[in-house]
């Protein structure tokens, strides 16, 4: 999971940041993805508003979601029996994805959607297709990453050189 929250920081998009890491059965990590714009749709360029789901200045007809780079960035031939960590309950379209990839667990942080129609036809073609969801339940509040924090980088860059001088 922090894997995947790690993941979405790399999205452009002002307001939701989602990352999705998937782990075959051995927990090994075999794909990770964030919410971002297609290949060539420039961040820069593309809106990232929000708006009627409809609107061509909103960012909903051009977002590819988390779990859809996820899927499509594996370095495996597929996804089979394999578990998605993902830091928001998948929608609709996302479900689809995971259920035809034959990804077999979904574990998520957060279903602030629960009420949306998204979500709840995410919930019905996940039971209907026997796929197992359930929250994640974190045993650290947070996780920090202190880059100077580590015996290597607190050695002055000339001392390894010298020490076998
Ligand atoms: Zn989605």
């Amino acid at each position: 999971m922090a894997v995947a929250f790690l993941s979405a920081q790399r999205s452009k998009d002002p307001r939701t940041q989602v990352g999705a890491c998937i782990v075959n059965n051995d927990n090994k990590i075999i794909g990770i993805g964030y919410n971002g714009m297609p290949k060539g749709c420039d961040d820069d360029e593309f809106p990232w508003k929000k708006g009627p789901h409809s609107s061509l200045d909103s960012k909903y007809l051009y977002v590819c979601h988390a779990e859809v780079n996820a899927v499509l960035n594996k370095n495996s031939s597929d996804c089979k029996d394999c578990t998605m960590y993902v830091a928001l309950f998948p929608c609709n379209e996302c479900a689809k994805i995971i259920i035809q990839s034959s990804i077999k667990t979904v574990i998520y942080m957060s279903d602030k959607y629960a009420d949306k129609v998204q979500t709840i036809a995410a919930k019905k073609m996940f039971d209907a297709a026997g796929i197992k969801y359930r929250q994640y339940i974190s045993k650290h509040k947070k996780i920090e990453i202190d880059f100077d924090d580590t015996d290597y980088m607190n050695q002055s860059l000339e001392s390894p050189m010298k020490e076998n001088a």
